[in-house]
């Protein structure tokens, strides 16, 4: 079932996930629904703030993403990022390392809003999965960068935050007509 996705302005999308100690069904309900909305929106990282639920879990899968290419590796063994797509991070724990990249990014809650975005060209990242398996990784390229874009959602933390001060002031009138749009729908609901 496709959610709602909660665009820049909704307080959930400040709000730190808390960490998921039991699998319930209700969890593996959200995973799916989650999966559905994402690829309905085209995108290749969700998380559960997006959908209005502050928990440490997300969504990616960077399948059919050829021109901005992905590389993992498990137990220190190059693997295809295309066979272990896609995948569910649930309290996941990063290290990142590598030189810095820039690159440009895009999300969600941010409809049309795109931007260069530095982040560690690699990550190390533990996690688990919705059956309760552990997931551990490392990667670069693209799936290193939306692993960090998807994992800062979970604290609360949003690209606008990285943005060099110069591009977020460019962009100031998008973010608050959008903000502005977000808080009057919500009003609406109430
Ligand atoms: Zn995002």
């Amino acid at each position: 079932m496709k959610l709602e996705i909660r665009t820049y302005g909704d307080p959930v999308l400040r709000q730190k996930g808390a960490r998921i100690e039991k699998i319930a069904p209700e969890i593996k309900k959200l995973v799916a629904d989650m999966f559905d909305t994402m690829y309905d929106a085209r995108g290749v990282g969700l998380a559960a703030q997006q959908v209005g639920h502050a928990l440490q879990l997300t969504v990616v899968d960077v399948r059919g993403i050829k021109d901005r290419p992905s590389t993992m590796q498990v137990n220190g063994k190059t693997v295809d990022p295309e066979a272990l797509m896609p995948l569910v991070l649930i309290n996941p724990e990063l290290k990142l390392s590598g030189e810095t990249f820039t690159g440009a990014e895009g999300c969600l809650s941010f409809p049309e809003i795109f931007a260069d975005i530095s982040r560690p060209s690699e990550v190390e990242v533990t996690a688990m999965d919705e059956k309760g398996h552990q997931v551990s990784f490392r990667a670069g390229g693209l799936l290193a960068k939306a692993v960090q874009h998807e994992f800062d959602h979970l604290q609360g933390i949003l690209f606008i935050d990285r943005m060099k001060s110069e591009t977020k002031r460019e962009l100031k009138s998008e973010l608050d007509a959008l903000a502005e749009k977000t808080k009057l729908a919500l009003k609406k609901k109430k």
